[in-house]
This record gives C-alpha cells, structure tokens and sequence, in this order.
C-alpha cells in the first residue's frame, strides 16, 4: 500500500529497549515511485569529533530509493531528497518530547542524541588510551581539599592544575559528571544558535 502522508511516529518507538542487543529505529515513507527511511541509530565512530567518542549515543542518517530498487532520474532523486529532509525535522522534532537529548555534534555539525540523560561521559578510543599508556609522565604528590568528600588529601597526580576531587569513587563519578557539564555548557556558550539551526 502507498502511503503518501508523513508517518506519525509515536514517542512509544522512541524508547529504548535495553535487552542486550543495539538498539536503533528505522521509520519509512512510501510516496509514488519512491521509499525515504530515516534511521536512528548509533553513532558511526568516524563520525565523531576527534576525542569525542561516546556509547549509547544516536545519529540520525536518511537514505532514498525507487521502490523497485531502480536507479533514479535527477527529477526522482531531488524529490527524494525533499522526503528524507521531511522525515529528518519530523523525527527532530519529536525526538526531544521523547525524553532523548541533544549532547554533541558529529563532525559535519549534525546532532549526537542520547536517551534519558544530556551528560554522557567520553570514552578514550583504543589508541588515545594506548598512546597515554606508552608516553612516560611523571606524577608528583599534591595536597588538596576535595570538593565531593572535603577530606584533605595527598595523591600522586600527574602534573596539571589543582585537583577538585580525590579519587575516592564517588567523588571522581562527580568529577567527571563536573567536567561534563562543563563542557556541554561551553559547547552551548560558544553555539548559541545550535538549537534553532535548521538541520
Ligand atoms: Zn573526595
């Protein structure tokens, strides 16, 4: 059957389901000759900035096709292009009703989502972590009050400026928590015009 209004898409298809496998969404739209699918799922590692690997977070890619796998006229194929952008700010649209959260960018300036939360913490990719583990730096010991527990405390740090939190694991849960809202907050400072963009 043709469909040829924009399908809904309930924010019940918008929850993920943690039952061990990936989760990701596709939604489609037949229109005429041709077939839009928007897709929403993990993030491509390539896609991410330099350094700002992270799990669980989404992007959304669009793709069109002639429903009959046929390759497409420039006249098919622009009105193709005109069903994914619709089916791209639809799913934009509901997605932050949806309880998801726009927490980066992907190299090409396109959102990064995530479920539930806006801080999400950066995982060092393999090689980063390899390469910090290879490079010889030298800690040396610092006495400072902790901002989590306010324990004065001594450790061996690798040389940067004054800790705010031990190592304690809470307290460094909440360092990290810190430095990520920290940084989600710079982000929005310097791109105060991130969310009205049109995508
Ligand atoms: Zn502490």
């Amino acid at each position: 059957m043709t469909q040829t209004t924009l399908p809904m898409i309930a924010l019940a298809d918008l929850q993920p389901v943690d039952d061990g496998f990936t989760w990701s969404r596709t939604f489609t739209w037949t229109q005429g000759h041709l077939i839009a699918t928007v897709y929403l799922d993990t993030v491509e590692r390539d896609h991410f900035q330099p350094g700002h690997y992270r799990r669980d977070v989404y992007e959304i890619t669009t793709t069109s096709n002639h429903v009959d796998h046929r390759a497409l006229s420039p006249e098919l194929e622009a009105q193709g292009f005109q069903m994914e952008d619709q089916l791209r700010a639809h799913l934009l649209m509901v997605l932050p009703g949806a309880g998801w959260y726009e927490i980066d960018r992907t190299r090409d300036n396109q959102p990064i989502w995530r479920y539930g939360s806006s801080v999400s913490t950066l995982v060092l990719e393999q090689k980063n972590e390899l390469a910090r583990r290879s490079r010889t730096v030298y800690t040396r010991a610092v006495t400072f009050t902790c901002q989590g527990c306010y324990t004065e405390v001594t450790e061996q740090r690798f040389p940067s400026h004054l800790p705010l939190y031990c190592s304690n694991p809470a307290c460094k849960k909440e360092a990290t928590r810190q430095k990520t809202r920290a940084r989600v907050a710079a982000w929005r400072e310097a791109h105060p015009d991130a969310r009205k963009k049109k995508v």
